[in-house]
C-alpha cells in the first residue's frame, strides 16, 4: 500500500483519489478551498446559483467508469441527462443553427442552413473517425510516454496541419467552421495554434453526445465528495500545497501551509507551473485563461421576452466579441439564472454588448456576478481550462500521467490529455493504471 498524496481537489483531483483509494493505497488530498469540485462548485448569491465553469460533458463512459471502478455505479448517485438540442449557434448574417446531437439530426439541420451542407458537415465529422480510434487506443486509454510514442499515433501527433487549415479545407461555408471551431473558440484557444486531430472533438459529439447532469455540476461535485467519504481518503480542505519534496531524486512529502505530508506517491491535479519541483518542466506552456463571466438572475419573463431558450444548450451569438449564453443552475421562483460568457473585443459592459445582438437582459435584472478571467484564475489557483495550444509540440510539453520526478504523477486539465470534464475524468484513470493496485 502506497501512501498517495493528491494534490488539488477539482474533478481531477477526487477522481484520482477515489480510484487510488480504492486500488487498496492510502490517500491524502490536499484542497485549498473549503469545498471539493474546484470549477464544478456553483456560485450563489441572493438565493440564485450558477454553474461556474461546466455544464455538460461529452464521453459519459468515463463518469460511468470512474464511478463503477470506485464502489457503486453512477446511476445510483447522480442522473446523466442526454441533451437533444446540444447548441444554437446564431451567425453575423443572421442565420441560426440549432444543433441536435444525433448525426441524422445534425445533417437536417445543416441542411436547412443551405442544401447541401448538411452532407459536407457530417463527412467532415466522419473524417474524424480513424483519428479518434487512434487516439483512444494509444493516448485516451493507456498511460503514454512520449518518447516512445507508436508508429500511427506519432504520424497523427506530428503532423503540422492545424485546425485551421484542416477546417478551411474541409468546410468552405465559414459558419460550419465556426460550429466546428467553437469549442476551441470558448476555451480560448486559436485555432491556427490548435492542432489539427484536436478537432476530433466535433466527432466524439456526434458519436456519444452531450450530457447535463441533473442538479448541475454541483450534483456531480457532490458524488465525488460523498465517494470520497465512502473510500475513506483523508480529505483536507483548506490546506495549499506549496511544493513537491524531494530527497535522494525522489518525492517523499508535499509541502503545504500546514506543513509536511510524507508521500511514497505524489499525484499534482493542479496546474505544475506553482509548484517549483515540476515548475522548469513546464516552462514552456502557458495557461488557456477563462473568459469573461456574468452571472444574472433575472426575472423569467424577461427572459422569456429576450428569447432565451429554456433548455439547457447554450446559445453562441458568434461575432467579436463571442457570447455564449448558459442557463444552467437554480432560481427562485419566477426568476431564472444565467451565465453569460464573453470572448475577444469586450470594450463595454457583456450586458450591453448582448443586448446590442438582440438579447436584452437589462430590464429584468435581478441582481448579478462579474468575474474577470483574473479573478477566476485567482479564485480557482490556477485555470480549469489547462494548457494553452501553441503548435502540435503543446501535447508533449503537457505533463501526465507520468512526470521527470519520480514518485510524482500528473492528472487534471493541465495534464495528459488536456481540459474539459471527459478528459480530466480519463487523465485520472491514466494515473490509477500507472500507479496499480496496492
Ligand atoms: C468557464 C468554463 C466553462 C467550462 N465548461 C465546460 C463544459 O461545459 N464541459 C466540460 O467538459 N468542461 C468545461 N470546462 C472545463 C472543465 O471545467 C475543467 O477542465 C475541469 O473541471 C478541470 O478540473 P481540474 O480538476 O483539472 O481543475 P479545477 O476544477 O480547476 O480544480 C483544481 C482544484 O485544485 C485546487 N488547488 C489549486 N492549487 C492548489 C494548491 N496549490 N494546493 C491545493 N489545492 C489547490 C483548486 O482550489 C481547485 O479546487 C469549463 C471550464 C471553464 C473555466
Amino acid at each position: 500500500m502506497a501512501r498517495v498524496v493528491v494534490i488539488g481537489g477539482g474533478l481531477g483531483g477526487t477522481a484520482t483519489s477515489a480510484r487510488l483509494a480504492k486500488l487498496g493505497h492510502d490517500v491524502t488530498l490536499l484542497e485549498r478551498g473549503d469545498r471539493l469540485g474546484g470549477a464544478l462548485v456553483p456560485v450563489e448569491q441572493d438565493g440564485f446559483s450558477w454553474d461556474a465553469g461546466p455544464s455538460s460533458t461529452l464521453l459519459p463512459a468515463v463518469l460511468r467508469d470512474l464511478f463503477r471502478k470506485s464502489g457503486r455505479p453512477l446511476e445510483r448517485e447522480l442522473e446523466l441527462v442526454a441533451m437533444d438540442l446540444v447548441r444554437e449557434h446564431r451567425f453575423e448574417d443572421g442565420s441560426t443553427l440549432r444543433l441536435p446531437s444525433s448525426r441524422a439530426g445534425q445533417l437536417h439541420a445543416v441542411d436547412e442552413l443551405a442544401p447541401g451542407l448538411g452532407e459536407r458537415w457530417v463527412e467532415h465529422v466522419a473524417s474524424y473517425a480513424e483519428e479518434w480510434e487512434v487516439l483512444r487506443r494509444h493516448y485516451l486509454e493507456v498511460p503514454w510516454d512520449p518518447e516512445a510514442v507508436p508508429r500511427e499515433l506519432a504520424a497523427l501527433l506530428d503532423r503540422r496541419e492545424s485546425l485551421r487549415r484542416r477546417l478551411n479545407r474541409s468546410l468552405r461555408d465559414p459558419r460550419l467552421r465556426l460550429v466546428a471551431a467553437y469549442p476551441f473558440l470558448a476555451d480560448g484557444q486559436d485555432p491556427r495554434d490548435v492542432p489539427s486531430w484536436a478537432g476530433v472533438r466535433s466527432y466524439v459529439e456526434q458519436r456519444f453526445g452531450a450530457w447535463t447532469f441533473e442538479g448541475g455540476a454541483e450534483a456531480l461535485a457532490a458524488a465525488l465528495t460523498a465517494r470520497l467519504a465512502t473510500r475513506r481518503v483523508d480529505v483536507r480542505t483548506g490546506v495549499r500545497a506549496t511544493d513537491v519534496v524531494v530527497r535522494g531524486g525522489r518525492a517523499v512529502a508535499v509541502a503545504t501551509s500546514a506543513g509536511e505530508v510524507d508521500a511514497d506517491v505524489v499525484v499534482c491535479a493542479v496546474d505544475p507551473r506553482g509548484l517549483p519541483a515540476l515548475a522548469s518542466y513546464v516552462a514552456r506552456t502557458t495557461p488557456a485563461l477563462p473568459p469573461v463571466i456574468c452571472h444574472v438572475g433575472v426575472e423569467a419573463a424577461a427572459a422569456a421576452a429576450a428569447g432565451l431558450p429554456d433548455e439547457p444548450h447554450d446559445l453562441v451569438v458568434h461575432g467579436d466579441p463571442m457570447l455564449v449564453v448558459r442557463a444552467g443552475g437554480t432560481a427562485p421562483d419566477g426568476a431564472r439564472a444565467v451565465s453569460v460568457h464573453g470572448r475577444g473585443r469586450l470594450a463595454e459592459d457583456i450586458l450591453l454588448a448582448l443586448a446590442r445582438q438582440g438579447i436584452d437582459l437589462r430590464p429584468g435584472l435581478l441582481t448579478r456576478v462579474d468575474r474577470s478571467p483574473r479573478d477566476l484564475v485567482a479564485q480557482w489557483g490556477g485555470s480549469p481550462l489547462g494548457v494553452q495550444w501553441q503548435g502540435r509540440r503543446t501535447v508533449r510539453r503537457r505533463l501526465g500521467p507520468r512526470t521527470p520526478v519520480p514518485g510524482v504523477l500528473a492528472a487534471g486539465a493541465h495534464a495528459t490529455p488536456g481540459s474539459g470534464l471527459p478528459y480530466v475524468g480519463l487523465s485520472a484513470a491514466l494515473v490509477a493504471q500507472v500507479v496499480g493496485p496496492a
